[in-house]
């Protein structure tokens, strides 16, 4: 008897048909509401929330294979409470988003978009020594607040553009340390010494708006704020009205707390770079996170333990 299982209708064409045998697939579009019924596994995207609605109206539920390394859109406490497995997609996105924290980084620092529509906007009149001028990466100083997969692959990158690195993380990274120079420093360090401060924690109860009017006061005037973690990890209002007093340099963006809605003067706020939640859109990184996702999932209704659980 195939397995009924819910799967995220936009992770059609990322799977092949041999990963789904024994699956007796219902397909979610991202918006609809989550079916009830005798479901045993849910795939779902990280824009569904997976609470204590889902898992009273499915009630012979097993596992939870989130498509993402994030996990903040599941109610974790309540599957484990209710025995449910909660696995994500850890490892295969790290270097898809680390070089998507590089463009922002390079957006940012060289004031790119403004460049495109300056040049889009027919006023260019020609190479000017002042003009658009940006911020020398040599000998500057990227922190990076967390620095697991995500967090060191973004300073593994550091080294070639003359960076010195500061992180922080609850546990030391020697090998990182060793490899890049890096040095292991409290975030009030870390704000106050870094020309460039890149967001690589998971959002959760501990982390949630770790960036707001006090720390975002703590860092260098002038300084550049990156996110390509979880939107809420910043208190989008003051880092808006951080950006218009001019305190902040630039903010490079690709998460939002409310996504896909944006904090209005975020929107409307000068130099930054606001880009769609893409940290992992490269092809071969969807088609792995899919891939890693129904293979959890076929593990586990196999009776084999799941390969890359959260808890
Ligand atoms: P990871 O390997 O688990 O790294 C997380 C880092 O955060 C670690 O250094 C960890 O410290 C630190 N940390 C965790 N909780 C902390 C706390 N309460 N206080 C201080 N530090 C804390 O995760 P990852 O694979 O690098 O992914 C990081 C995040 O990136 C994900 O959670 C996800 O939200 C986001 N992400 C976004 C995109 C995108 O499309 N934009 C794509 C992929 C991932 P220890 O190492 O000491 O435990």
């Amino acid at each position: 008897m195939p397995h009924r299982v819910l799967v995220a209708r936009e992770l059609k064409g990322l799977l092949e048909p041999s990963q789904l045998v024994d699956l007796d697939i219902t397909w979610v579009a991202a918006g609809e509401p989550t079916p009830k019924g005798d479901y045993v596994a849910i795939v779902p995207l990280l824009s569904r929330w997976v609470g204590g609605t889902e898992f009273k109206s499915l009630p012979n539920l097993r596992i939870v294979a989130n498509v993402a390394v994030g996990y903040n859109n599941v109610d974790v406490v309540a599957a484990e409470m209710r025995g449910v497995i909660v696995t994500n997609t850890p490892g295969v996105l790290t270097d898809a988003t680390a070089d998507l924290t590089w463009a922002l980084l390079l957006a940012t620092a060289r004031r790119l978009v403004e460049g495109v529509d300056l040049v889009r906007s027919g006023k260019w009149t020609g190479w000017h020594p002042h003009q658009l001028l940006g911020l020398e990466l040599r000998g500057r100083t990227l922190g990076l607040l967390g620095a697991g997969r995500i967090g060191q692959a973004v300073g593994r990158r550091a080294p070639g553009f003359g960076l010195r690195i500061l992180y922080t993380a609850r546990t030391a990274k020697p090998d990182f340390e060793r490899d890049t120079g890096a040095t292991r420093v409290e975030l009030s360090r870390l704000l106050s010494e870094s020309d460039i401060v890149s967001l690589h924690v998971p959002s959760s109860p501990e982390t949630k708006g770790i960036i707001n009017p006090e720390t975002l006061g703590q860092m260098k005037p002038g300084a550049i704020l990156i996110n390509t973690s979880r939107g809420d990890l910043v208190r989008e209002e003051a880092l808006a009205q951080a950006l218009e007093d001019g305190q902040l340099g630039a903010a490079g963006l690709d998460v939002y707390t409310d996504e896909p809605a944006i904090h209005p003067r975020l929107l409307a706020a000068p130099r930054t770079v606001l880009l769609p939640h893409i940290g992992s859109a490269t092809e071969e990184t969807r088609r792995k996170m899919a891939t890693i996702a129904v293979a959890n999932v076929q593990c586990v209704l196999g009776g084999k333990p799941p390969l890359t659980p959260v808890f």
